[in-house]
């Protein structure tokens, strides 16, 4: 039984915020309901994105939608605030916040007290200072983004369809990614795939017209498959006539030229940087803990390590992986550590409130799933190698499972089906990205796709 009121806080609604707050508010229903204990979450986005997902999404494949849950309806024992958290001053359990109402009206950030905290604030693209990079790269993490791929692809196929300008229409359709693990292989095939798909709807493109290049320092791709599945996914985009560059990096992309550390220069309007993560630099505006990584110092029990009632799991934790063979690993930053570390993490924190012995996190990791686009795909679970269709179904099967709410996955199952039936989605909705634009010109401004808006002519 809990003796005073608890004040939970958990800080972030990704993987880890949703699925801890999702155990907290199951384990400590009684207590919730008799005011001894509260959990807020703040988070930016009042939704959780289902991030394996997002190459589906911007291929057209599932409904930007139905890969988000919203946060309000799931955690409905849960006090939900749309915030940032900025800095986290443990020492005297405090964390300051902002909220778009904070800004709106200039006010400094609020403060709010705690008794245990989750930090889950994930990791954010790991960027270098390559010139043009900040001007005119893509990222792949968030839902927005993935749509906005996905419109701005098919616009390029607009652009290259329209012009007489033979530089424009090849700037038009070669399309860079950079990094060669799960978000830029499952992106870059998924894209490759429906504008193969899209382009029989165009009397002037062809899918050879189109350079789609992926750009990988190292000497293998998806490391998460193994070395056999990795070799085995480069031949098969190969074939699709994706040029897979290894041991490769992008120098610069100033001017909108792609220049790349083989010297070969590619003019292009589009970069996807896909090249890894950092830890979250929320981590940093605090008193605890970190590696010369920059992630929390956890232990295996998912507390932070010498700070007392402070928590934290996935991509921000350095938490032990206490399965491996090497003393020293740290499980590694990914969906399937996150959701088993959240479940530890939200029985651990139930524990302490109920004066009961903490679990030690142990998962050794299963394998991985990619889609490489519509029917193939490549996987290895617990050691069995999977290609093409076998392992596009078993993608589409673990992760449908995976997708939290039944209502979520009730939703997906059925846009498969529909899928199955009818012809892909092809359409390009870019103007979601300006919906003014129409009216602000109705009203005597500028007009829609007016060259001013962007002085290199995107
Ligand atoms: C395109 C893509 C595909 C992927 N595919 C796979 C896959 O197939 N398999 C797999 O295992 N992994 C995959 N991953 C990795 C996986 O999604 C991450 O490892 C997982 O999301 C980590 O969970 P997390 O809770 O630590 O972080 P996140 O899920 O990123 O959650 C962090 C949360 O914190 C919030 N936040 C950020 N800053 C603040 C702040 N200042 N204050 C409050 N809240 C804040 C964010 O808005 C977000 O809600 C993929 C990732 C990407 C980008």
């Amino acid at each position: 039984m809990v003796k005073e009121r608890a004040r939970i806080l958990v800080v972030g609604g990704g993987y880890v915020g949703m699925y801890t707050a999702l155990r907290l508010q199951r384990k400590l229903k009684g207590e919730i309901r008799r005011g001894e204990v509260g959990i807020t979450v703040v988070t930016p986005n009042p939704y959780m994105t289902y991030q394996p997902f997002l190459p589906e999404a911007a291929a057209g494949s599932i409904s930007p939608r139905h890969v988000v849950v919203p946060l309000r309806r799931v955690l409905d024992r849960c006090d939900v605030i749309s915030g940032e958290v900025t800095s986290i001053d443990h020492a005297v359990r405090t964390a300051a916040f902002t909220t778009l109402a904070s800004v709106e009206e200039n006010k400094a950030a609020e403060l709010l007290g705690y008794d245990e905290l989750v930090l889950a604030p994930g990791s954010v693209s790991r960027t270098l200072p390559i010139p043009g990079l900040a001007e005119h790269g893509i990222g792949f993490r968030t839902v927005e983004e993935a749509i906005g791929l996905r419109n701005h692809v098919i616009e390029q196929m607009d652009i290259a369809s329209s012009t007489r300008d033979p530089a424009i229409r090849d700037a038009a359709l070669t399309f860079v990614f950079v990094g060669g693990g799960f978000a830029g292989v499952e992106a870059l095939a998924e894209l490759e795939d429906m504008a193969r798909y899209t382009a029989r709807y165009y009397h002037n493109v062809q899918p050879e017209d189109m350079k789609w290049i992926l750009v990988e320092a190292a000497d293998r791709i998806l490391p998460e498959v193994g070395q056999e599945m990795g070799r085995y996914t480069i031949t098969q985009l190969r074939r699709r006539n994706i040029q897979v560059l290894l041991s490769t990096r992008l120098e610069s992309c100033a001017g909108r030229v792609a220049v790349l550390s083989d010297g070969q220069r590619f003019p292009t309007r589009t970069v996807v940087w896909t090249a890894g993560v950092k830890p979250h630099p929320l981590l940093a505006a605090t008193d605890l803990p970190r590696t010369g990584r920059g992630r929390l110092k956890c232990t295996a029990q998912l507390t932070v390590d010498g700070a007392e009632h402070a928590w934290s799991a996935g991509d921000a934790a350095a938490v032990p992986d206490v399965t491996a063979a090497e003393p020293g690993t740290e499980t590694a930053p990914n969906a399937q550590h996150a959701v088993r570390q959240a479940r530890v993490l939200g029985d651990n924190i139930a524990h302490v409130l109920h004066g009961e012995p903490l679990e030690t996190y142990a998962h050794a990791y299963a394998g991985s799933v990619a889609s490489l686009g519509w029917h193939k795909g490549v996987a290895q679970i617990h050691g069995r190698k999977l290609k093409g269709y076998p392992a596009w179904f078993m993608h589409r099967v673990y992760h449908l499972s995976r997708m939290p709410t039944s209502n979520r996955k009730a939703r997906v199952l059925a846009e498969w089906t529909l899928a199955g039936l009818f012809r892909r989605e092809i359409v390009s909705l870019g103007s979601l990205e300006h919906p003014r634009a129409e009216f602000e010109f109705a009203a005597g401004g500028k007009p829609p796709h007016s060259p001013s808006d962007d002085p290199e002519g995107s």
